[in-house]
């Protein structure tokens, strides 16, 4: 099939639920995706945030294929040895002391809402079980997670959606604690909004937030499933902060590619579970849990924090210099390789389609908010020669 072919096929049988570029990748190594013409993209996408240390690393190749023959499923009613040994990795490199692991950032987000109600029907007195979040913020497409979205718009073509959340103006903590009542059990965010257009927390907001949870005696989660695995010059982002959440979920750049969610928990939140209460046929499998081992590695191995740190702040401060030069930039946003320029006029989806046609994939959010989410990999290079295509886009 040629790619009108298959364009036709996908109007034809998939369901229409995304605004498809006009592109189709057959090939990706590192930083590099090639389309079925053979024409070379620079991503700083990463897919989404996912692919962080880069297109079919040989080390992720490597454990995918030597898992695969070995052994590619087993139910978790048996002990799943990448899994246990993926769980101590991540315990060890955290705050927390247990993990949990899923097939998706939505559905790890479900599993910690889970923990949270249990925890407070076990733990707590009162009928406490509802979560302040965010307006803006995003946290997953289940009928739960859209209700903990705080994006009114998203929801109201699936009314009535889900009770139990509340929504607050981030870095507003005098909003978070008019917001609490004898109900609230917990407050969960994105220590940086991803979907919502790049809106970090203040530092001395999640700071105070923390100690507002100790005060009222709330759980602290944090979604790191954007975040999190190195993509903002640390391991997780909380370590920004100078704090510590009670639960955080991952998922995206977890997996090198392949389908993981994760959340770890402080025991004494996490023995709230027992069996039964909550589980997964998929989750934390032998194949996905071996390459997200190799990813961490991978990132461990390579200095990619320290390097998402350092092409961050290039990244930075290139886009600083650009600003200084032209009135189209309102503002940068972001911290390591997550980052979010606001523009002036509503040209961002134009700015992204002349990136793309110039071989640059990045991404945009609404119409005046841009989005580079490179691999964590990228090297000063591959910066040079994206800046380039991006000036030319914006200024042109
Ligand atoms: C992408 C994202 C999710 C949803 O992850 P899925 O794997 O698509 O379910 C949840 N929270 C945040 C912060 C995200 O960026």
């Amino acid at each position: 099939m040629n790619f009108e072919d298959y364009i036709k096929k996908d109007s034809q049988y998939h369901i229409h639920t995304y605004g498809r570029l006009p592109v189709l990748f057959t090939k990706g190594k590192g930083c590099t995706l090639w389309d079925i013409s053979g024409k070379s993209y620079l991503d700083f996408l990463s897919g989404i945030g996912v692919t962080s240390v880069g297109h079919c690393h040989p080390a992720v190749i490597d454990a995918i294929k030597s898992q695969a023959e070995q052994l590619i499923h087993v139910s978790n009613l048996f002990y799943v040895a990448p899994q246990i040994e993926l769980a101590e990795k991540l315990v060890n490199l955290s705050f927390g002391d247990k993990c949990f692991f899923a097939n998706s950032g939505a559905e790890a987000n479900e599993g910690a809402v889970k923990l949270v109600r249990k925890y407070s029907k076990t733990f707590l007195s009162g009928d406490k079980y509802e979560i302040i979040t965010a307006y803006r913020s995003f946290h997953g497409r289940t009928m739960k997670m859209l209700a903990a979205t705080g994006q009114p718009e998203k929801q109201k073509p699936f009314e009535p959606i889900p009770i139990g959340f509340k929504h607050i103006p981030l870095n507003d903590l005098s909003a978070l604690r008019e917001a609490i009542t004898g109900r609230t059990c917990a407050v969960m965010l994105e220590p940086i909004q991803g979907e919502g257009g790049v809106y970090p927390c203040n530092f001395k907001y999640l700071q105070d937030v923390r100690c507002l949870c100790d005060e009222k005696g709330l759980l602290l989660i944090l979604d790191e499933v954007q975040t999190g695995v190195g993509r903002t010059g640390k391991m997780f982002a909380y370590e920004h902060f100078d704090m510590e959440p009670d639960i955080i979920s991952l998922a995206k750049g977890l997996g090198g590619g392949l389908p993981i969610g994760a959340f770890i928990a402080k025991d004494r939140i996490a023995k709230a579970f027992e069996p039964g209460d909550h589980g997964s046929t998929f989750g934390g499998g032998p194949v996905i849990c071996a390459a997200a081992l190799a990813v961490i590695k991978t990132i461990e191995e390579e200095g990619l924090i320290e390097n998402s740190a350092k092409m961050g702040s290039l990244i930075e401060d290139k886009l600083n210099e650009l600003s200084r030069n032209s009135s189209i930039i309102k503002e940068i946003r972001g911290k390591g390789l997550m980052v979010g320029i606001e523009l002036e006029r509503e040209i961002a989806k134009e700015v992204v389609s002349k990136c793309l046609s110039e071989g640059l994939i990045i991404n945009n959010i609404g119409k005046k908010i841009i989005r580079f989410l490179p691999p964590l990999c990228v090297a000063e290079d591959d910066i040079d020669k994206a800046m380039k295509i991006f000036k030319k886009a914006l200024l042109n």
